[in-house]
């Protein structure tokens, strides 16, 4: 897992990806819980952090900054935050928009009281929205999708807050995992979809948690209990407990397999499953459809671990580390002025030369999307000795663009989308290269294949995107990629099926 999308900073292993949102209720050291659930999500953003929290009258602080959770906060911040619920975010953001004012959580004020909220997710009818708004009086002061929903909130005329809530959030449409908090009240809401995951947890005094991830619970000792259902808005307070509420829209659930495939902690059970499972087993599937004769497996560390221990231990291959990640690169680094190839892999990933020197090497990542790292790995492994590099990825061949919250570049950058297996293969250069198919792991899933998105690798979206709608991200390079027409072999160029069209799924 090297990250072409960001100025990674690779302070840890982790993939980047999206944002994680926290909330807890009635825990006297809520903005402390969060902070550390917010570090156990950092894997999902690590460009911004921020936490709200109310105060036992009723006034919500907040704490927001560009950088890590660590970065962001200390002993000092966290006095600022006193209070018995908060709510928290990490954000993962382009680089060159105005960053702070776009770091979450956002707190407005409205008429009957104050609102807080944290949005992982991406609304597909944010610029509509926000064009409905403004030509009826609404200021903006960020360019995020989320606060789209804070002006929505405001301009409800229903009574009580929770209504409002409702009524703002059924008019949405895409990717949206949410916690609110109000004076008194924590509230958490998933779209009807449940694009993005929201778990519930309890920890032994009581106290309510939501996270995107149990890896936030675990290490908060709170005990899962269970997802937020899509759909569901689930409304936390002193007089009535915890309280389910229902969106009106009753779709059949659309799931993000990415989060599977790539974008969770392995430790961590997401849309009910164990994402360590899940990895293991596509490395297996893998094994067993696409194996091949070798003397060693390895994985590019991290992501690619958990499928490699399932495609060694069912190949009855050695499982060894072949490549080891550097943990201690920063966010830039500075080249030798008369370069160096692959210099930001070679940074973050050293070949291990008694592992592979002389060996027929499978070496497993969960994904290709651009097809650059994979080129620059490839030409590692060889030049570290292996006679044979047999490239294995644990997801389908990645097709189409993400407007659910994913930050995957343009249809016409993803190397799938423009070439088939073979010219990948040829062109990162490894000896052969299989992708899990997309039938085998509809089959993994079973009974719950059909309540998972799979639009990047079918084309087929769920929620058919309104006009442009704004990715996550925009596109910003680390170094480790250059453009696709600079690599070497930039035979690309002009593929004639690029720029698909968006195909709505419903239309399928
Ligand atoms: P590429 O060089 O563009 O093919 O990138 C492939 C690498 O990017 C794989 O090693 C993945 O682990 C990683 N990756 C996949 N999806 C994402 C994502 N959404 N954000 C960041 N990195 C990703």
């Amino acid at each position: 897992m090297i990250s072409p999308f960001n100025n990674d900073d690779d302070h840890d292993d982790k993939p980047r990806e999206e944002c994680g949102v926290v909330g807890i209720y009635n825990d006297p050291e809520a903005s402390r819980l969060c902070y550390l659930a917010l570090h156990a999500l950092q894997h999902r953003g690590q460009e911004g952090a921020g936490i709200v929290a109310a105060t036992r009258d009723g006034v919500l602080n907040s704490v927001t900054g560009v950088g890590l959770v660590s970065e962001v906060f200390n002993e000092s911040k966290l006095n600022q935050l006193p209070g018995s619920h908060a709510i928290g975010h990490v954000r993962y953001s382009t680089a060159g928009q105005s960053m702070l004012k776009n770091v979450q959580p956002f707190v407005a004020d409205y008429m009957h009281g104050r609102v807080g909220v944290a949005h992982n997710g991406n609304l597909v009818n944010y610029e509509r929205l926000r064009r409905e708004l403004e030509e009826n009086g609404s200021i903006f002061g960020t360019s995020s999708d989320t606060e789209v929903v804070l002006h929505l909130i405001a301009v409800s005329k229903k009574r009580p807050l929770i209504a409002r809530i409702v009524e703002a959030c059924e008019k949405l449409k895409g990717a949206y995992s949410m916690v609110f908090i109000t004076e008194d009240k924590l509230v958490a809401v998933r779209d009807p979809y449940g694009f993005r995951p929201l778990v519930m947890g309890r920890r032994s005094n009581g106290a309510i948690v939501f996270a995107s991830e149990t890896c936030a619970l675990d290490l908060i000792e709170a005990t899962y209990e269970r997802e937020v259902m899509p759909g569901e808005v689930l409304v936390v307070d002193k007089k009535d407990g915890v309280q389910s509420y229902c969106l009106s829209q009753h779709p059949e659930p659309k799931s993000c397999i990415f989060e599977h495939i790539y974008f969770s902690m392995p430790n961590s059970i997401v849309f009910g499953m164990s994402v360590y499972e899940s990895r293991r087993m596509f490395g297996e599937i893998l094994a067993t459809e696409a194996g091949v004769d070798c003397d060693v497996v390895i994985p590019v560390p991290d992501s690619g671990v958990v499928a490699a221990l399932g495609y060694a231990e069912k190949a009855g291959v050695p499982f060894q580390q072949g490549l080891i990640r550097s943990h201690y690169v920063g966010r830039t680094f500075i080249e030798p002025s008369q370069g160096i190839r692959d210099f930001g892999v070679k940074l973050k990933l050293a070949p291990v030369r008694a592992v592979l020197e002389g060996k027929r090497v499978v070496v497993v990542d969960d994904s290709i999307v651009r097809g650059t790292t994979a080129l620059k790995i490839v030409r590692l492994l060889k030049e570290a000795g292996a006679i044979e590099v047999h490239m294995r990825i644990a997801s389908p061949p990645i097709i189409a663009s993400c407007y659910y919250g994913v930050d995957t570049p343009n249809s016409e950058e993803l190397i799938s989308n423009r070439m088939n297996v073979e010219e990948i293969r040829e062109f990162i250069g490894c000896d052969s290269l299989a992708f899990l198919s997309f039938d085998s792991l509809k089959k993994m899933l079973g009974g719950n294949s059909g309540g998972f998105c799979y639009a990047c690798f079918s084309g087929k979206y769920p929620v058919a995107p309104n006009g442009n709608v704004n990715k996550v991200v925009d596109f910003v390079d680390d170094g480790l990629n250059g453009s696709i027409q600079s690599i070497d072999g930039g035979w690309l160029q002009g593929s004639e099926d690029q720029g698909q069209d968006l195909n709505h799924e419903e239309d399928n």
